[in-house]
């Protein structure tokens, strides 16, 4: 088994010839069930590149992925290992963006149940792990809120209980706290961080977000398409 999320020797080319692009170049990166990493490095060093190519969205130039025991890509194997990317993405990968996007015309309940019904899981079972989620994440007394009605801290967490309605064993998020103030972000890393060992699940969090770096264990650094590893502070938030 290799749970978690394994990228081995994965390099992305744009384009060809004169002006192709090579903007990752043999990245390695491994983050165990329960872990979350940061990915930090400035702007066009590849960062969205990366998530891209793990969630299924841009076909990688060479390498190999695993993402929760499964080889999702494979250069050296015809490419991808799965028949179906969609279901792939929508069963086991929970995306968190910078905005949440949430449904406007559904109650916050059905935003989070909507995936595991999307996925054919029956109503009641979807709702009652939704609420189960908007527990944990401290927002069950907004269950039936619609969106608008909700607080930008609110809304950002049911966007993260929406992304764990799966139980995905990876969760990519791109920049989920800059529209934040400290104690909000702080916030949002407690909880990736709770939900991290609560549920085992592997969690890439791509920022340049100074107030949440120093709550990294680890960090890779990308830099024109190379990945560095280092240690982080791993500063005690819960
Ligand atoms: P980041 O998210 O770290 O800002 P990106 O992954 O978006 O970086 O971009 C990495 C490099 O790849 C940059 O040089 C960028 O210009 C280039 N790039 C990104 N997307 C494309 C594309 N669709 N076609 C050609 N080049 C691209
Ligand atoms: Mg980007």
């Amino acid at each position: 088994m290799d749970d978690g999320i394994h990228i081995e020797g994965l390099s992305k080319r744009y384009g060809e010839g004169d002006t192709a692009v090579d903007a990752l170049k043999e990245v390695n990166m491994r983050i165990a069930p329960g872990e979350v990493v940061g990915l930090v490095g400035p702007s066009g060093s590849g960062k969205t590149t990366l998530l891209k190519c793990l969630g299924a969205v841009i076909e990688p130039t060479r390498g190999r992925m695993t993402l929760g025991g499964e080889v999702i890509y494979d250069s050296a194997q015809g490419g991808w290992k799965t028949p179906d990317l969609r279901a792939l993405r929508r069963d086991r990968i929970g995306f968190i963006f910078q905005a949440p996007y949430l449904i406007p015309f559904l109650d916050v309940t059905d935003n989070v149940a909507l995936l595991p019904m999307l996925a054919g899981r029956a109503n009641a079972p979807s709702r009652a792990r939704a609420l189960e989620l908007l527990q944990a994440l401290d927002v069950a007394h907004r269950a039936k809120a619609q969106p608008s009605e909700l607080s930008g801290g609110e809304q950002q967490r049911v966007s993260i209980a929406r992304a764990l309605a799966n139980q995905p064993p990876v969760i990519l998020a791109d920049e989920p706290t800059a529209p934040l103030d400290s104690e909000r972000a702080l916030a949002v890393m407690r909880i990736l961080n709770q939900m991290a060992s609560q549920y085992q699940t592997a969690i890439i969090v791509v920022t340049h977000d100074e107030k949440i770096i120093p709550t990294f264990k680890r960090i890779y650094h990308i830099r024109d398409g190379r990945t560095v590893e280092e240690a982080g502070e791993g500063r005690d938030i819960s």
